[in-house]
């Protein structure tokens, strides 16, 4: 089989890092019966890296990496690497495809060995990935800058007594592609999903925060969410600036009345929403707190403000 023609921004990378090593891009595959392509057994992080005026820095590698370790630990996954080693694999993946920003894609899954639904009879791979990205972007373009819509999603996240929401797990993905497929189809960015007493959850890859009367609001991590790396960068970001912040359960019915609201992710970064259920969100444009927050995650990713909380790894 002749391979494919690579488009952008896959035509740029050179290599991956496969089980201790680099390899060629071409050559990093896996077979069909993989155990992970079957069950969804595998875990995974969403690193980004920013071009800096110092050089090219992954945002906050080190809890990416201990998150990914928590996810395997959860699913009962003993890596066969350190913290550091895979810190060091990522910072070496990013330096040998040469990129500035980027999106980093490590990923724990179980090969070929047995199709049993136990997991542990297929071998363990660890594979890291790096692809250039234009920040800003991933809910369409200048989503960051005017807001995007949402929708409160039909489908609700994941029931803690099914799926583990605090493991970066693929499996859980499947809910998050239910999210976002019906938010798209029906003309929106992007999907909120509700947890299930019906309060609001997280997006299909976002964690969401409010702001109500100056205050900031963001669902517990009782709330059967992700412990979104943005989420604790914003909720940092706003004690600095003076902001009172809450983690506590959020009913649906403050995502229609709240002053402003946003999402938060390595993928998204902060993103305003201008309305959900197409009801706008206080003006109808991006707040003034949401707008700060941004601009102060931003500026730091991107080395343009002192990286007071040491976040930044340089490559
Ligand atoms: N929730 C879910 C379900 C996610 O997939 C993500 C993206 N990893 C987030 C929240 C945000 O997490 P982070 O800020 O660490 O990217």
């Amino acid at each position: 089989m002749e391979a494919p023609l690579l488009k952008y921004p896959f035509s740029e990378v050179r290599s991956l890092w496969l089980d201790g090593g680099l390899v060629p891009f071409a050559e990093a595959k896996i077979h069909i019966l993989a155990h992970t392509l079957h069950y969804g057994s595998g875990v995974f992080e969403g690193i980004r890296s920013y071009k800096t005026p110092e050089g090219t820095a992954i945002f906050r590698l080190r809890e990416h990496v201990e998150r990914l370790f928590d996810s395997a630990k959860t699913l009962r996954i003993e890596l066969p690497y350190t913290v550091d080693e895979l810190c060091g694999a990522v910072v070496e993946t990013v330096r040998d495809n040469e990129l500035g920003d980027s999106y980093i894609r490590p990923i724990v899954f179980r090969g070929f060995g047995s199709l049993f639904v136990n997991p542990r009879l297929s071998p363990l791979s660890v594979a890291i990935a790096a692809w250039p990205t234009r920040p800003g972007r991933y809910l369409g373009e200048g989503s960051q800058e005017n807001g995007i819509e949402a929708c409160v999603s039909s489908w609700r996240r994941l029931s803690p007594g099914s799926l583990p929401p605090l493991a970066k797990a693929t499996a859980n993905y499947l809910n998050s592609q239910l999210i976002k497929m019906e938010a798209e189809e029906n003309g929106y960015n992007e999907g909120i999903g509700l947890d299930e007493h019906g309060d609001v959850c997280e997006g299909s890859a976002e964690n969401v925060f409010l702001v109500q009367d100056g205050v900031l609001l963001t669902p517990s991590l009782a709330g059967a969410i992700l412990a979104g790396i943005t989420r604790d960068a914003v909720l940092t970001l706003a004690r600095d600036l003076g902001i009172e912040t809450r983690e506590e359960g959020v009913p649906r019915s403050l995502l229609y009345i709240c002053d402003e609201l946003f999402l938060t992710g390595t993928s998204v970064e902060v993103a305003p929403v201008r309305a959900v259920d197409r009801i706008p969100v206080g003006a109808g444009r991006p707040g003034e707190i949401t707008r700060r927050l941004q601009t102060e995650l931003l500026g730091i990713a991107r080395g343009e403000q002192p990286d007071r909380h040491g976040w930044l790894t340089p490559v």
